[in-house]
């Protein structure tokens, strides 16, 4: 049996070791620490936030920029619903109601004019029997595909409701060379086990806003005020990224352009193999950058309608790339089809639903051999030639 192929599996640059080590040498075992410096130092230089907190996973970077902005139980956050639970759970967690909204066909992301008419909702009273104006809008830039963010953002000013923006798959990503995470109030990144670049676990917040930032870490740390003694003004978490763990970062960040080379590599290969077959009567989709944008690539995604491809299916497909130990994976299945959303608000026209139904996601490891790209097409070339 050949080894597994992964859809997006860790790729070290073979510095992370050299600052884990100096870690161990300083004793900097703790959360905090030259490493936690060093790599928010450098995320805010690589993506240009003026101010970021590392944290210890992205879910955490998230709900506290919902705290933040102060969403409180009986709230309404606007969000994408095309998306990894992660974004979402939040929400719940400060007791507050998603209203979820579909994607649009550019992006697969965040659809401005059905947000503009879930916000009207809200205003009018018809979700909750009273007018209430949503407390954030989180959109989501999904494999990489930076969302329609000069649309989100203008409608976002029109009615003052703050954006905060998930990163978590689009480190690097940039929309006219501006970088994603940089948009909205807030941003929030991931460093996740299969993300473009990996701390084992991890995520960062970003913000234009310095005091906020420091509230951010302040909560992160246990909320702790200034006594000798420990003294809580603040309900606090535990949400920091450790020493140890941001050396990684440190690592990685080192070599993240050079993956998304990798990544984008990826994607071409992949686009080059499906575009030749049109001529074999085939009609499999990519998402092509609109102008200006830059996707990481994170992963290579693709929507395969049966009606026509001779009855092929995006399911049909991943059954045979697991029988050759290749994992492929659908698309994220929308939040308001996820049993434990049922009955929250949702607006759109389903285009998430059908994105759920016929997509895939392709392996897009920055690591992938030669070898293991071989096996990937000899399959591809298998099911279509
Ligand atoms: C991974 C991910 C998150 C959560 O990040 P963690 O670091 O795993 O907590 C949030 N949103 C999206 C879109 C993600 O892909």
């Amino acid at each position: 049996m050949s080894t597994k192929i992964f859809l997006s599996s860790p790729h070290m640059s073979g510095s992370e070791q050299r600052y884990i080590r100096e870690a161990f040498e300083t004793n900097w075992i703790a959360p905090l620490g030259p490493n936690v410096n060093g790599f928010e130092q450098e995320l805010q230089e690589y993506t240009g936030a003026p101010f970021a907190a590392a944290l210890s996973a992205g879910t955490a970077a998230i709900h506290l920029a919902l705290i933040l902005l102060d969403v409180k139980p009986g709230d309404l956050v606007i969000c994408q619903s095309f998306t990894f639970s992660a974004t979402a759970n939040p929400i719940v967690y400060q007791g507050a109601t998603p209203v979820f909204v579909d994607s649009e066909p550019d992006t697969w992301n965040m659809d401005p004019a059905s947000m503009e008419t879930a916000i009207q909702a809200c205003l009018s009273g018809s979700l909750t029997g009273t007018p209430k104006a949503p407390k954030a809008i989180i959109p989501v830039h999904l494999y990489g595909m930076p969302a329609k963010m000069q649309q989100i953002n203008a409608i976002a000013e029109k009615y003052g409701i703050p954006v905060i923006e998930d990163a978590a798959e689009a480190l690097g990503s940039s929309i006219h060379g501006k970088k994603c995470g940089t948009f909205g109030k807030f941003g929030i990144l991931s460093f996740n086990g299969n993300k473009i670049i990996t701390t084992s676990g991890g995520g960062a917040l970003l913000s234009d806003d310095g005091s906020l930032i420091e509230k951010a870490r302040f909560l992160a740390t246990q909320a702790r005020d200034s006594a000798p003694h420990y003294q809580h003004s603040h309900i606090g978490y535990n949400y920091r990224m450790s020493n140890i763990v941001a050396g990684i970062g440190r690592g990685q960040l080192e070599v993240l352009d050079g993956h998304m080379e990798l990544r984008r590599k990826n994607f071409k290969r992949y686009k080059a193999f499906f575009e030749s077959l049109q001529s074999k009567g085939y009609s499999i989709e990519m998402l092509n950058e609109p102008e200006g944008y830059k996707s990481n690539r994170w992963l290579s995604t693709i929507l395969i309608e049966p009606e026509h491809n001779k009855g092929i299916t995006a399911e049909s497909l991943r059954i045979v790339f697991e029988s050759h130990s290749i994992e492929t994976r659908p698309l994220w299945k929308p939040m308001h089809l996820q049993p434990v959303f049922e009955g929250t608000p949702y607006f759109g026209s389903g285009l998430s639903e059908t994105l759920f139904k016929n997509g895939l996601c392709l392996p897009s490891g920055s690591n992938l051999t030669q070898e293991e790209a071989g096996r990937i097409f000899n399959v591809l070339e298998s099911v279509f030639i």
